[in-house]
């Protein structure tokens, strides 16, 4: 596993905090001020190597929630589990088994194959041991649907039992945020199962490659993929769809080869405006296997009730995430992957952010759930679980503030609201901003689609709105989806 670069995130309330942790040292015996040895402390146990990298579903991350819990205990939050502050997250582990990943096309010149070796990538299946699905295949653009602006790639198209190829990446001509949200694999993964699709196929474009290179994503996936799996709740759209791959442009190319278009002028329309879908008139075959395992792991949830009568029952999510990616290949001798930045930090400045709003003289009116989510690095499954299996009704959580990889190490100076404008989270962030003397930037990388690559994620996709993100230019994260 790679050690990750990181990303702050945070708003209004946190960023407060972390502003004055800086300062803190000063007042470090008022008990609504942040104390800086506080959150050090947090990091420094939470990232020790008796952890052993807080794997989700190991014993270690089992560690780290109990310590969570033992310190809203201390806080004084209510426990907002579903047994005392836990909240069980039933996982499903799926391998794929080596080499049996295979793409086949059905093209002019006879059929061609690829693997998982060079040309197509894909996560096991987690629901079927054993896959061969064989459909024509349909070209729909960036796979986009939004009667909102104007957009569906799928007009005139009937993808229904069969393959749709899509090219990945944000679409050209959508504001940063909304390019990101409906060009994710999520949303195009479920407006195709939407549609009644066997399975999509992502083209890997130079948007994508600039975020992760393809020839590294067959080794990521040949590691365990988790899954939250609780047959109580149905799945959203896109996980129903049996197949899923990424593939190269090689692989692309031969899918086009009978196609009215070929993927080389596609793509070249898709660096200003999306292109039109078509019938590729080819036939795929995909088979992959895979092997099963279940496994557990722990949401922590505590409740700091608000003072208002009314608004109390109104809830703000602050969510962070506890899992890092565990025990690895070794580096210089070491094969803890200790994850004290991402996402220990993050961690310990939300407990001292609890413990600070629990300490104030005068209290919040909205009450504030602290969820310390597990297994993000899976793929942001334990928010995903909380968004779809809330412990308080789902009306009430009105918003939601992430914090990953808090690095409160150098002056904020100023911060980008991912999503800012899309809800009154915005006008929290203006004021903060505002009062604490920093600017409001930008999104310098629409590319990297960063407002779908947090826990805050799966609520936006729930309708419950997310954090606009404040960060600052600073290591870049680099992370298959
Ligand atoms: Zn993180």
């Amino acid at each position: 596993m790679n050690f990750r670069a990181l990303r702050v995130s945070a708003v209004a309330i946190s960023l407060t905090s972390i502003c004055a942790y800086s300062t803190a040292a000063a007042s470090a015996a008022e008990p609504s001020t942040i104390r800086a040895g506080s959150i050090r402390a947090h990091l420094e146990f939470l990232a020790s190597d008796l952890l052993e990298g807080r794997d989700a579903g190991t014993r270690g991350y089992d560690l780290a929630a109990n310590y969570v819990a033992s310190i809203y205990e201390q806080i004084g939050l209510q426990p907002a589990g579903t047994n005392g502050f836990m909240q069980r997250v039933p996982l499903r582990s799926s391998l794929l088994v080596p080499s049996s990943l295979k793409l086949s096309v059905q093209g002019a010149g006879g059929i061609k194959t690829f693997t998982d070796a060079d040309h197509v990538a894909a996560r096991p299946s987690s629901s079927e041991a054993e896959q061969s699905l064989e459909a024509e295949c349909v070209f729909a653009g960036f796979g986009v649907v939004s009667p909102e602006h104007k957009r569906d790639d799928y007009a005139g198209l009937d993808v229904r039992g069969k393959f749709v190829v899509v090219l990945g990446g944000p679409p050209p001509g959508l504001p940063s945020e909304v390019a990101g949200h409906l060009g994710s694999t999520a949303e195009q993964r479920s407006r195709a199962a939407e549609r009644g699709a066997l399975g999509v196929f992502i083209v890997y474009t130079p948007a994508l490659e600039a975020r992760w290179p393809f020839v590294r994503l067959a080794s990521v996936y040949a590691q365990p993929q988790m899954e939250w799996f609780d047959p109580s709740i149905p799945r959203p759209a896109g996980d129903q769809l049996r197949g899923f791959a990424l593939i190269d442009e090689t692989a692309a190319a031969a899918l086009f080869e009978r196609a009215p278009r070929s993927l080389q002028a596609v793509m070249k329309e898709a660096r200003t405006r999306a292109p039109r879908g078509f019938e590729l008139t080819t036939r795929a075959k995909f088979e992959r296997r895979s092997q099963h395992s279940e496994a557990t792991s722990a949401n922590v949830v505590g409740m700091l009730p608000g003072s208002d009568p009314a608004l109390s029952t109104e809830v703000i999510a602050f969510t962070s995430h506890l899992d890092h990616v565990g025990i690895g290949a070794p580096v210089n001798g070491d094969k803890i992957y200790n994850g004290a930045l991402d996402n220990a930090a993050g961690i310990a400045a939300m407990l001292e952010v609890a413990r600070v709003l629990a300490n104030q003289p005068q209290k919040l009116r909205r009450s504030v759930l602290f969820i310390a989510v597990t297994a993000e690095e899976k793929g942001l499954i334990g928010s995903d679980y909380f968004a779809s299996k809330p412990t308080v009704p789902r009306e009430r959580l009105v918003g939601v503030i992430n914090l990953d990889g808090a690095m409160p190490f150098y002056q904020l100076v100023d911060v980008i609201g991912y999503g800012a404008d899309s809800s009154t989270l915005g006008a929290s962030l203006k004021d903060a901003a505002a009062s604490l003397g920093i600017t409001i930037s930008p999104d310098l990388e629409p590319g990297q689609q960063f407002f779908t690559r947090s826990d805050h994620y799966p609520f936006v996709r729930r309708g419950i709105p997310g954090r606009p993100r404040p960060t600052r230019v600073g290591p870049r994260r680099r992370w298959p989806w």
